[in-house]
């Protein structure tokens, strides 16, 4: 969970609930667990199904938001195909992966890593 927390730490949040990185496990110890974060689509489905243009397509794969525009509808939740839309339930606003990379530099055992 290092990843998750160090995402999270961006905000200045002590837990996981502004983490644009989650990591959930795939049905007991054996089996492991996934790492689900924004995978930088070259023709984002989130932003195509912001009905106010919040979401804008980002020159190197997926997206950046702009809150002002954001009305918290959700449509970017569900249109993610992999879930890696989280939800600020305090802003009331997606959380976004800004690919930062900062999640990576904190993983110990090399699993993701930022790839430009
Ligand atoms: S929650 Fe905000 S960013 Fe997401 S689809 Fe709705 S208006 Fe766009
Ligand atoms: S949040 Fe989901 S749909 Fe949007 S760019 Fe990232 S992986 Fe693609
Ligand atoms: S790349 Fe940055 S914003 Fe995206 S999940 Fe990692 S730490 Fe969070």
């Amino acid at each position: 969970m290092s990843c998750v927390f160090a995402c999270a730490r961006r905000f200045g949040d002590s837990g996981v609930a502004k983490a644009a990185i989650r990591v959930s496990s795939v049905g007991g110890v054996e089996r492991g667990f996934k790492v689900i974060v924004c995978r930088a689509c070259e023709d984002p489905p989130c932003a195509a199904a912001c009905p106010t243009g919040a979401l804008a397509k980002r020159k190197d794969g997926g997206v950046l938001l702009n809150p002002s525009k954001c009305i918290g509808c959700g449509n970017c939740v569900d249109a993610c195909p992999i879930g890696a839309v989280m939800w600020d339930e305090e802003a009331n606003k997606p959380i976004i992966c800004v690919h930062c990379g900062i999640c990576a530099s904190y993983c110990p055992y090399d699993v993701i890593k930022l790839v430009r």
